[in-house]
């Protein structure tokens, strides 16, 4: 399947089933810097990391605007806010950024053939 839409050799497994996941919603958003539950160590992880109802570590402390940059799941660019990194992309809703350059080199055409119709033949009326 997918012959013909643009691959990378270099991709994981994680990134190709990325790529070919048909059922996520990829909206173009504005990157803003989050809340980010820190470590005492500087370590910081996104608010909402931790699922409902588990709670994050009592030696952690939430950091207004604390995480401050994303990467692209596919070619590591740095999002983030001007002028340290792309200031707009693709989200999926669950935290997971795709640059520009790479939703329209590898999600694009992809989408596009999932939208046409199934059978091409003219509907008559
Ligand atoms: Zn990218």
């Amino acid at each position: 399947m997918a012959h013909g839409f643009p691959v990378e050799n270099w991709w994981t497994a994680g990134q190709a089933e990325l790529v070919e996941d048909r059922s996520l919603t990829w909206r173009r958003q504005q990157w803003n810097a989050r809340d980010a539950w820190m470590s005492p160590d500087g370590a910081a992880r996104p608010f909402g990391a931790f699922p409902d109802g588990a709670r994050p570590p009592d030696d952690m402390r939430l950091v207004k605007d604390g995480w401050d940059h994303d990467r692209c799941q596919l070619c590591w660019e740095t999002f983030a806010e001007a002028p340290h990194g792309q200031p707009e992309g693709y989200t999926d809703g669950t935290q997971r950024w795709l640059c520009i350059a790479c939703f329209e080199t590898y999600l694009t055409p992809r989408l596009r053939q999932a939208n046409l119709p199934e059978d091409d033949s003219c509907p008559s009326s």
